[in-house]
């Protein structure tokens, strides 16, 4: 484990947004404990899993919070968005209604989050090659617009997973130091 149990430099706290069954509790599964679960049931109760990884000889502890089955519009608490460094907003690419929503999921956070919020913008699935219903050139485009990072996943095969997170708390290491 990274730190060996030892010194922790940094906490930052990540959010997972976006549409119920995108995936998120199993991107979250995937980076925390490498595990992807076939019958997964909705998440209850609001939670966070952490990892701890090493950015430049620091031990940064990912503190990833989950929403508690809240997608729908509004529904996610404040208390969800409080302190949050950085997050990964998430799309289906085989449902573009989940692509759609996107933009107000985007309006939420920002309406909440830090000025300083790293945002990666992920489609998953991306195992689901034949049912895809969102280019990657349409989300690449709303990402450059919005000044998001973008990378597509797959929480099933592992695929850009832990690029994803890495991604992410690199960025707000790099913000902060
Ligand atoms: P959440 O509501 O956003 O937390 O979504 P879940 O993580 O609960 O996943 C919703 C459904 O999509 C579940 O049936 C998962 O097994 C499935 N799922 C999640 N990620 C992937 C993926 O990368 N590929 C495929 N094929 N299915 C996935
Ligand atoms: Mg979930």
């Amino acid at each position: 484990m990274a730190g060996g149990g030892g010194k922790i430099d940094y906490i930052f706290k990540v959010v997972l947004i976006g549409d119920s069954a995108v995936g998120k509790s199993q991107i979250l599964s995937r980076f925390a404990r490498n595990e992807f679960t076939i019958d997964s049931k909705a998440t209850i109760g609001v939670e966070f899993q952490t990892r701890t990884v090493v950015i430049q000889h620091k031990s940064v502890k990912a503190q990833i919070w989950d929403t508690a089955g809240q997608e729908r519009y509004r529904a996610v608490t404040s208390a969800y968005y409080r302190g949050a460094l950085g997050a990964m907003l998430v799309y289906d690419i085989t449902k573009r209604q989940s692509f759609d929503h996107v933009a107000r999921w985007l309006e939420e956070l920002r309406g909440h989050a830090d000025k300083n919020l790293v945002v990666m913008l992920v489609g998953n699935k991306t195992d689901l090659e034949d049912q895809r219903a969102v280019s990657m050139e349409d989300a690449k485009e709303f990402a450059q617009n919005e000044g998001l990072f973008f990378l597509e996943t797959s929480a099933l095969d592992a695929t850009n997973v832990e690029s994803a997170f890495l991604t992410t708390l690199t960025e707000i290491f790099n913000i902060m130091n």
